[in-house]
């Protein structure tokens, strides 16, 4: 048993100042405010107080796109691997999906049996993202657009087998001949269809939505802009019930489109980074999807085309981002960054809120929203 106090709590009921969490196997056995009637009387050092002396305590993030962080890339080797969702975590993204861009489908698999034999290692690993290959070439951004395909039912199947289980979101141009078909399928195996990478006009993206996606792929980027007389896949996203993954790093999108997005409602948004290698290695020449990627002011882009390219941003940051440039709530900021994309995995029943019964995947923020540390599980990295 470990009890915290001293910190604000960022619960579904709102914000309790002087809070106490209970925490046993792992998950929250039970919160509550003021003093809790049996501190103190605790069996020592086994149910001792953890005074956390100010800051905020919010539940962990939950990434769904990441290519990369700390010089690894998720494609370099299993280590790499690893290394990567490792650098989100320290950073307080307790759980991750590893997003894969298109390339050869023999790749796609050695990569997705990697990432297999890391979740089976770590129960909190989230599983896969394919970013690909069923992308529009027109909105391919920094993809190898040699790798697109079409939507293909076998290539797909072969894909999730290769995934065994792990697949948990495919992101699909929804224009594509048989895309709404493969949109079905998804939903009906339970893995989460995304838009994005498209080139879809309003009613074309409506039809995406109407067949089973539920989440967008970095809403803004890879598609046309909000136009008033061609409102496209942007707008159709904004009116569906789909989750609406944002790169909120002030460089993908600006914050002005950020509380769009967020007036859709407290449970639309979901921060993402779409982070690769370079985050937090500096300015330099990189690799992305195998295609060369240079940063310049902490901006990735693919060295032929100049497309951005990934992000150097990590989910903390983006966070931070919500509350002081946005201007977000940190309640609104917490269902962005962990409630809502803890839903759209299906995971609510265990994790993505302060709530007992859910694992106890804990950042504890100091007031200006910078990581103090980050708990997985019930135990503090
Ligand atoms: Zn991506």
């Amino acid at each position: 048993m470990t009890m915290l106090t001293g910190a604000r709590m960022v619960t579904p009921a709102g914000v309790i100042s002087d809070g106490w969490l209970r925490l046993s196997g792992g998950l929250i056995a039970e919160l509550g405010q003021g003093v809790p009637a049996e501190l103190g009387q605790g069996v020592p050092g086994q149910d001792a107080p953890a005074e956390l002396a100010g800051g905020w305590l919010v539940p962990g993030f939950i990434d769904l796109h990441m290519h990369g962080g700390g010089g690894h890339d998720v494609t370099e080797s299993v280590e790499s691997m690893a290394a990567a969702i490792d650098y989100h975590r320290r950073r307080g993204s307790t759980r991750t999906l590893v997003s894969l861009m298109a390339g050869p489908l023999d790749a796609m698999c050695e990569h997705l049996g990697w990432l297999v034999g890391l979740v089976d290692a770590d129960q909190q690993l989230a599983g896969a993202h394919l970013e690909g290959p069923f992308l529009a070439h027109a909105r391919c951004g920094a993809q190898n657009a040699a790798y697109l395909q079409q939507p293909d039912t076998q290539l797909l199947a072969k894909l999730l087998d290769a995934g065994q289980g792990i697949v948990r979101s495919v992101t699909i141009a929804p224009e594509l001949p048989g895309a709404l078909g493969l949109i079905s399928e998804l939903a009906a195996a339970g893995v989460v269809a995304a838009i994005g990478h498209t080139d879809a006009g309003y009613q074309q993206a409506q039809a995406g939505f109407t067949a089973g996606a539920t989440l967008v792929t970095h809403l803004f980027n890879a598609m046309p802009p909000l136009d008033h007389r061609r409102p496209g896949a942007a707008l159709a996203a904004l009116e569906s019930p789909a989750a609406l993954e944002l790169i909120n790093d002030g460089v993908h999108v600006h914050p002005a489109m950020v509380r769009l997005a967020a007036s859709r409602g407290r449970d639309r948004l979901v921060l993402v980074t779409d982070a690769m290698s370079a985050t937090g290695m500096g300015d330099g020449s990189y690799q992305l999807g195998g295609l060369p990627v240079t940063v310049v002011d902490g901006q990735a882009r693919a060295s032929t085309s100049g497309s951005l390219a990934g992000s150097t941003l990590t989910l903390d940051e983006a966070f931070r981002r919500a509350v002081h440039e946005v201007g977000l709530s940190i309640e609104d900021a917490v269902a962005a960054a962990s409630t809502n994309p803890a839903r759209v995995l299906g995971l609510s029943e265990r994790c993505g809120a302060i709530r007992p019964g859910l694992a106890a995947d804990l950042v504890w923020l100091d007031e200006d929203l910078q990581v103090r540390r980050v708990m997985v599980a019930g135990r503090w990295l």
